[in-house]
C-alpha cells in the first residue's frame, strides 16, 4: 500500500465514524432533529402513491424541518442532556394543483 491510498483510507475511515458518531449521538453543538414518524408513517409515505381528496391529483412528498424551540434534549442513548436548538422533521404530503396538505394519518381516515 503506498502512502497516497493509505491517506484516502484513513480519511473514508474517519469521515465514516463521524457519521456513526453524528447518527448516534446527534450534532455536538446540540443541534437537535428528531422525528415522531412511525415504521407504518414511513412505509405510507415512501411507499403509496396517494390521491388529493378535493381534486385528485398524485399528492407530492414534502418534508421540513419544523422548529421547536430552544431547550434541553435527552439522547436516547446515554441518557445525557444537551442544551440547544430542536428541531422536528415533518413529513407531509403536498397537493401540487390546490395546495392542500396532508399527513398520512388524515389520507387513512378518507
Ligand atoms: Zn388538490
Amino acid at each position: 500500500m503506498n502512502e497516497s491510498v493509505f491517506w484516502l483510507v484513513f480519511i473514508v475511515i474517519g469521515i465514516i465514524l463521524a457519521i456513526i458518531f453524528i447518527f448516534k449521538y446527534g450534532f455536538p453543538t446540540g443541534y437537535k432533529i428528531s422525528t415522531t414518524l412511525t415504521f407504518k408513517e414511513a412505509k405510507d409515505y415512501f411507499l403509496i402513491k396517494h390521491y388529493c381528496i378535493n381534486c385528485n391529483s398524485v399528492l407530492r412528498r414534502v418534508s421540513g424541518k419544523e422548529y421547536q424551540g430552544k431547550g434541553w434534549s435527552r439522547s436516547i442513548d446515554d441518557g445525557d442532556y444537551t442544551y440547544g436548538e430542536r428541531y422536528e422533521i415533518k413529513y407531509i404530503l403536498k397537493c401540487p394543483t390546490c395546495n392542500s396538505e396532508y399527513t398520512s394519518n388524515d389520507l387513512r381516515r378518507n
